[in-house]
Parts: C-alpha cells; sequence; structure tokens
C-alpha cells in the first residue's frame, strides 16, 4: 500500500490546486470561493524516480462544527487522522488566522508527522511569509507557489525524507 499524505488546511489557501499540482490531474475541483471540497478526494503523486505515495484532498475547515462545515471539518480530521504525513497547508498572502491556529490546536491532539506548507509565495518574499508561522514552531516550513509549481521539488524532496 502507498503511503498517505494529506492536504488540511482553512478553506481557499490552495489545497486543491497543490492536489492537482501533485497528482498532475485536474481531479480535484479549484474555486475561487472557500468551501468548495466537502469530501475526500484521493489520487497519487508519481514522482520520477521517488517513492510514489497517495495524496489526499480536504474540504477546508472553515471552524464550524455544525451542518455541512462541520462535516466536512470531521472528513478533514479523519484524512489527517489516517495519514502518515500531513501538509498543513496556509496562506502566506494573508498570514497567520484564527482559524489557522485552531487547525493547529487539533493537529497537535492529532500528532501525526506534520511539514507547515506556505502557499501562494508567488511575488512575496518567501522569508518574510514563511517567518508570519514561525510562532506555530514547525521544524519543517516550505515556502511553494502550488498554482505556479514553484517549491514542489523541494516540498516533494521533504516528503520523501519523511515517508
Ligand atoms: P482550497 O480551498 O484550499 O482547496 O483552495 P483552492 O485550491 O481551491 O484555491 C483557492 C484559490 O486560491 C483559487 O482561486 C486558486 O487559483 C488560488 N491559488 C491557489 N494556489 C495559489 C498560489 O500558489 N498562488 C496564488 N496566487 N493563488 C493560488
Ligand atoms: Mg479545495
Amino acid at each position: 500500500m502507498l503511503p498517505l499524505v494529506a492536504l488540511v488546511g482553512r478553506p481557499n489557501v490552495g489545497k486543491s490546486t497543490l492536489f492537482n499540482a501533485l497528482t498532475r490531474t485536474r481531479d480535484a475541483l479549484v474555486h475561487d470561493q472557500p468551501g468548495v471540497t466537502r469530501d475526500r478526494n484521493y489520487g497519487v503523486c508519481r514522482p520520477e524516480g521517488q517513492r510514489h505515495f497517495a495524496v489526499v484532498d480536504t474540504g477546508g475547515i472553515a471552524g464550524v462544527d455544525e451542518g455541512l462545515a462541520g462535516a466536512t471539518a470531521r472528513q478533514a480530521r479523519a484524512a489527517a487522522e489516517e495519514a502518515d504525513l500531513v501538509l498543513f497547508v496556509v496562506d502566506g498572502r494573508e498570514g497567520a488566522s484564527s482559524l489557522d491556529d485552531d487547525i493547529l490546536q487539533w493537529l497537535r491532539k492529532a500528532a501525526r508527522p506534520t511539514v507547515l506548507v506556505v502557499n501562494k509565495t508567488d511575488g512575496l518574499d518567501a522569508r518574510a511569509a514563511m517567518a508570519e508561522f514561525a510562532r506555530y514552531g514547525f521544524s519543517d516550513v516550505i515556502a511553494i507557489s502550488s498554482a505556479h509549481r514553484v517549491g514542489l521539488d523541494e516540498l516533494l524532496v521533504d516528503i520523501q525524507k519523511r515517508l
């Protein structure tokens, strides 16, 4: 069985864009409206000459425990709990939000190996964007731009190291 990598984060940070970039598909709906992915969406990343792994895209965690948003969040948590590695995706343009803080809290409880992925760093000072999240205390922080496929090689190296 392939190791499983879960993409977790609040809505609209670019999880589905990253999923499509990793799996080289357009299976995940990318949308400028938050909350498009309600369920779990599985794919496979087959990097050349490296270990292949399964990827699961999740709906954004919107911090609401009721109704559809709550169901989406529970799906995301379940995906994180079954994963070998979690990519906690955040938005480098918007910086850390209270929703990111909340997600960090339950990720700590889930206690899965986690890499912090700072997305949307195209046109930004990547160092400054990463510094915004320094207080989260991750040893592995990778700045990427999913939309422009920048930083994916470095991310893949990090994923390989941890699988
Ligand atoms: P999700 O809700 O976390 O799955 O986010 P999506 O993948 O649906 O993306 C949300 C929005 O952010 C879309 O409009 C994307 O085109 C945009 N987006 C995703 N990745 C990037 C990126 O690396 N840079 C920029 N500038 N926009 C991005
Ligand atoms: Mg999505």
